[in-house]
């Protein structure tokens, strides 16, 4: 049997093939595996989500998952890993990381387990076509001779972060065999925003709450760190919120709205001014957020809403005008062209549909003996853990179906 990619969910296919005694040979691009998973995570590797279910899933039918999960879901994985002697913690918002902190460990014991199961790997080994012949498969590579299987499991990735191997090479082979490849896009990226108002926030960062919104209605709260860059939104939450953006109907209008005092309404935050304008009407309005936000933000809002940030003291601002900052400062609304390109996104959003597979197998409906697995199919997960989970479990199955 051949996997087609050394990543996440092809050495997961590789194991769970092996450990049901088929021999295994893994055809991998880089000359390491893994090389995605080294760089997660910021070198950590959110290797789960302790709360992943699959509405936090998309693509043009996420229902798909719901076999996947019910078979290899966030328990079987977590104990998977622990088995291999990964121990690991979860964090906020249920993120699940090795004790470790080093995504290395999660690479180093994949390949320990597929050593001992007597995996092959070809690193260096770039594929350059996947064709049906006869009632197996013949792979072409770039400078070898062609190999060939009855079994053959694709899981090379998408079309994010090109420069670790990832170009999408999958959508045409799958194409080519009869799939249909959804459209394509970056996806869980930093966002390019509407800042001219706002120019003077660049470099700073600050705990938020984003809201996703679209025709008027409001969607998706995310909380966490929010960085001003000069040509958008980045940080943890933004990534977060963008994969609402990825789900929205193209040429919808997209929208977010910022809470900077995240955890407090308008009403809260106009009760908190008060306090404070009272217990020193003679501070000028700028002034008035020293201590509240940082460096110089309260100076850039108040003067994007034509308040003099330098004007007369508070004292004489008057209610309505404090009511009018507070409902701003909590509904902040920041107009988003899109998310930033293949370069910085985390993953693709599209990819193989999934209505080609049997949901159960995740065997090709159009060629019996070929699998699918992992981000090549049209399913990403939400920033936090989960399309980890999502290779991991297709990858799991995959293998197992591809050795029975
Ligand atoms: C910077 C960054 C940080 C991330 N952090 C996290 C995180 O912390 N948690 C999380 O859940 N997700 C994270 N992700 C997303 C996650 O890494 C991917 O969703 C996941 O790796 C997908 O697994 P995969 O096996 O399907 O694809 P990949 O891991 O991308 O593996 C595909 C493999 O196929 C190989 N390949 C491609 N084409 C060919 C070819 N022609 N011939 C041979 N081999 C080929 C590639 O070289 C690659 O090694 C992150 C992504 C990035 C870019």
């Amino acid at each position: 049997m051949i996997v087609v990619g050394g990543g996440a969910a092809g050495m997961m296919a590789a194991i769970r093939a092996a450990e049901l005694g088929r021999r295994v040979l893994i055809l991998e691009k880089n000359p390491m595996l893994g090389r995605k998973v080294l760089v997660s995570g910021n070198g950590r590797c959110n290797i789960a989500n302790a709360g992943a279910r699959v509405e936090n899933f998309h693509g043009e039918n996420n229902r798909f998952l719901h076999s996947a999960f019910a078979r290899f879901g966030v328990g079987r994985t977590l104990e998977f890993f622990e088995e291999l002697g990964l121990v690991l913690k979860e964090e906020k918002l249920g993120r699940i990381f090795p004790v470790s902190n080093q995504a290395a460990s999660v690479v180093a014991l994949l390949a320990y387990r597929m050593e001992q199961l007597g995996v092959r790997v070809a690193c260096g080994t770039c594929v350059t076509g996947v064709e049906r012949e006869g009632t197996a498969f013949r792979i072409d590579l770039k400078n070898a001779p062609a190999a060939r299987a009855r079994r053959v499991v694709l899981a090379p990735g998408g079309k994010s972060f090109p420069k670790l191997g990832t170009t999408g090479d999958g959508y045409e082979w799958a194409r080519r065999l009869g799939h249909r490849v959804t459209e394509l896009h970056p996806a869980l990226a930093p966002m390019e925003a509407e800042l001219a108002r706002l120019h003077g926030l660049q470099g700073i960062r600050l705990e938020a709450e984003l809201t996703s919104k679209s025709g008027g209605k409001r969607h998706r709260t995310f909380r966490g760190d929010l960085l001003f860059t000069a040509y958008g939104l980045s940080g943890p939450t933004v990534l977060a919120a963008s994969a609402d953006l990825a789900t929205r109907p193209s040429g919808s209008h997209p929208g977010f709205e910022v809470n900077f005092f995240p955890g407090q309404d308008a009403a809260a935050l106009d009760a908190l001014l008060a306090r404070r304008w009272e217990a020193d009407p003679g501070r000028r309005p700028g002034f008035s957020f020293v201590g509240l936000l940082p460096g110089r933000m309260g100076h850039v809002l108040l003067e994007s809403l034509g308040i003099d940030p330098d004007g007369p003291p508070v004292g004489q601002l008057g209610g309505t005008a404090r009511r009018r900052i507070a409902e701003a400062l909590t509904r902040w609304e920041i107009r988003v062209w899109g998310c930033r390109g293949w370069d910085e996104a985390e993953v693709t959003a599209g990819g193989v549909a999934v209505d080609g597979l049997d949901p159960r197998t995740l065997e090709s409906k159009h060629c019996k003996g070929l699998y699918f697995c992992g981000e090549v199919l049209d399913i990403f997960g939400d920033w936090g853990g989960y399309n980890f989970q999502f290779a991991w479990s297709t990858g799991w199955i995959a293998g197992e179906e591809a050795a029975k």
